[in-house]
């Protein structure tokens, strides 16, 4: 019996590679029976390219046997379905995209595929990332692996258990209030958010542009830095990429942290918090402070402002961006007797309720006479938000803060209910607004065995600390090696 190659991280299956241990199409084979066997249990794929994975594993094997490999050669990947595949359905988890076919790949795809990695599918999601569970997707919620009554988180729920349940050896999704951070949190994998602009854009569905970023999803802190190494850096085809050098990610790896100051904000542990969320952040920053970090107190004193600041600017910006689902380019089209009439047809039937909800409050939010009071008005709260974090990041090198109120909770609880739905972002979408990256690292369990995560957040361009801070923290517990019974 051949050994399971699938429930190695990248750091450990990229060595084997390379020695010829075992080739790219054996560890992909491996990957899609699995996939074939399992996937329908929790729903993380909504494609699987098994031809396209197939055609890319023949050739980073014939690059690795030329000597050519790098660290991705023969990886195989999913991409959370919001990304532009060439040639491959990319559906945004929306009967409006249900049948959309790409004619181009999103810079990310292009890059992962220059540095010879394998796209085994496409990821489950809320449907245009909106959502916080992945129960908005219009093609079923994803579950949980580590309980098949919960949910995984999202939007990038799909990509994170598919992480968590060796359905791929890591992943690509979108993070605009939390979508990286708060799945890795609930699935018990790293989940990292990069500074706004470190990774372009190009080929990313937009949700809200002021705010999305792609990033990786992984089962080590380390796949992270490789995958953002391969994927970060100035993109002429997006203007809003930063033009900085990118930094050697993995020098920062293996560092000590003694000495380094961690910020602890005092905004981030009061009311609304899980005890059990609570105990296990508060026992990581024991083990920080047991590694010679410093711990300081901080304060975001506008922190209380972010959930209605967040779903007053990504609503207006998803108003706007959603504009283009006419039926008219791409996409569904629905019958009408007249232009308008097919508008509406094809806008009510394509998107899901939550998509609609959001495109109704967004534009009301933009609207003449609302715009001041609304949208200006965040914008200016979240000039404060920044500030604040500014100002932190004078007293410390990284923040350190849960990711989630909660454990996941359970599928069907809070869909009901937006309001409850939006509030369980409140860790995570303040680091959006101020446009700094993010990294959600396990840190422990709760009593009925759901993971939990430590968030640790850097300043803008501080993915280094940030990596170095997590990776410090990671190999001094055991947390990341726990697997789901799956
Ligand atoms: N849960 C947040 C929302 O629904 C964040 C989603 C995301 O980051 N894409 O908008």
């Amino acid at each position: 019996m051949t050994e399971p190659f699938y429930s190695l991280s990248i750091s450990q299956l990229a060595p084997l590679l390379a020695r010829g241990e075992v080739s790219p199409v054996e560890v992909t084979e491996q990957f899609l029976e699995r996939i074939g066997q399992r996937n329908q249990e929790i729903n993380a794929y909504l494609t699987v390219d098994a031809d396209g994975a197939r055609a890319q594993a023949r050739d980073a094997e014939a690059r690795l046997r030329r000597g050519e490999g790098a660290l991705l050669t023969g990886i195989p990947l999913a991409l959370k379905d919001v990304l532009a595949t060439r040639g491959l359905r990319t559906t945004c988890a929306s009967r409006i995209l249900e049948n959309f076919i790409p004619p181009y790949d999103a810079t990310v795809c292009v890059r992962l595929r220059e540095a010879g990695a394998v796209f085994l599918g496409k990821a489950n999601m809320d449907e245009f990332a909106m959502g916080s569970s992945t129960e908005n997707s219009a093609f079923g919620p994803t579950h949980n692996p580590w309980r098949r009554d919960r949910i995984p988180g999202g939007s990038s729920g799909g990509s994170a258990a598919a992480v968590a349940a060796d359905l791929c050896t890591a992943s690509l999704g979108s993070d605009t209030g939390g979508s990286i951070r708060q799945p890795a949190s609930h699935c018990g994998v790293v989940g990292l958010k990069p500074t706004y602009g470190r990774v372009s854009r190009y080929g990313l569905v937009a949700y809200a542009s002021s705010l999305d970023q792609i990033g990786p999803l992984s089962k080590e802190v380390r796949d992270a830095a490789v995958l953002l190494q391969a994927i970060a850096g100035f993109d002429p085809q997006d203007s809003t990429s930063v033009p900085e050098p990118v930094p050697d990610y993995l020098e920062a790896l293996g560092r000590e942290i003694r000495g380094l100051k961690v910020g602890v904000p005092q905004e981030y542990f009061g009311e609304g918090l899980d005890p059990e969320v609570r105990d296990a952040v508060e026992a990581a920053l024991k083990t920080l402070a047991s590694l010679g970090a410093e711990l300081v107190e901080v304060s975001l004193p506008h922190s209380e402002y972010a959930v209605a600041t967040y779903y007053v600017v990504a609503v207006a910006e998803a108003s706007s961006n959603l504009a283009r689902y006419d039926g008219v380019k791409y996409g569904l089209r629905m019958k009408g007797r007249n232009l308008m009439e097919m508008y509406y047809n094809t806008r009510a039937q394509g998107f899901g309720a939550e998509v609609r909800r959001r495109i109704m409050l967004g534009t009301y939010a933009l609207s003449a006479g609302y715009y001041e009071a609304y949208y200006k008005k965040a914008s200016q709260v979240r000039m404060l938000i920044r500030r604040d974090f500014d100002a932190a990041f004078k007293k410390c090198a990284v923040i350190a803060a849960p990711v989630t109120p909660t454990p996941a909770f359970r599928i069907g609880e809070k869909i009901d209910d937006p309001l409850t739905m939006y509030l369980s972002d409140i860790f995570t979408i303040s680091v959006n607004l101020a446009g700094i990256p993010g990294i959600s690292v396990p840190c422990g369990f709760s009593s009925s065995g759901l993971p939990i995560g430590l968030q640790i957040l850097g300043p803008p361009l501080g993915e280094p600390v940030v990596l170095q801070t997590a990776h410090a923290f990671e190999q001094a517990t055991d947390f990341h090696l726990r697997k789901p019974d799956f």
